[in-house]
């Protein structure tokens, strides 16, 4: 068995699919604390940003940005926290996490101790967040 044939990203999507292209895909993840919460997963088995080439490195970035602008526009967050850990899964994917002041972790990381219980709050569909991606990534791309 092949470490991506063990792999959690490389056999499952790791979320509804909003987009993707040849390289890798935002998905969105059901998290009713952080909705709108979504992950940029690079399609091949890599754990690090220095085992893509120059080229590779600025597309994920933007399509990481253009996730940052998506989740600002359709979910209103007070912050966002982008994040690259990759300790459970190390297969290189990025966090694009919508923070309120109010959420359960704030001002910590999502991944620590909770500060207090959660708060109920909607979150954009997938669609609205899809549709506001791809303007978004137009913008990013088109600047280059
Ligand atoms: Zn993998």
């Amino acid at each position: 068995m092949s470490v991506a044939d063990a792999c959690q990203l490389c056999s499952e999507a790791g979320g509804d699919i909003l987009w993707q292209d040849a390289f890798c895909r935002l998905v969105l993840v059901p998290d009713a604390d952080y909705p709108g919460s979504c992950r940029v997963i690079w399609k091949r088995h890599v754990a690090e940003m220095t085992d893509l080439d120059a080229g590779e490195r600025g597309h994920l970035m933007s399509v990481v940005f253009a996730a940052e602008a998506a989740v600002r526009r359709a979910a209103r967050p007070d912050k966002v926290n982008l994040a690259s850990l990759g300790n459970r899964v190390p297969h290189l994917h990025w966090h694009i996490v919508p923070r309120w002041r109010d959420d359960r972790h704030f001002p910590d990381s999502i991944w620590g101790q909770a500060a207090r219980a959660a708060s109920t709050r909607s979150g954009p569909d997938g669609e609205a967040l899809r549709s506001a991606f791809v303007e978004a990534l137009a913008d990013v791309q088109g600047s280059n």
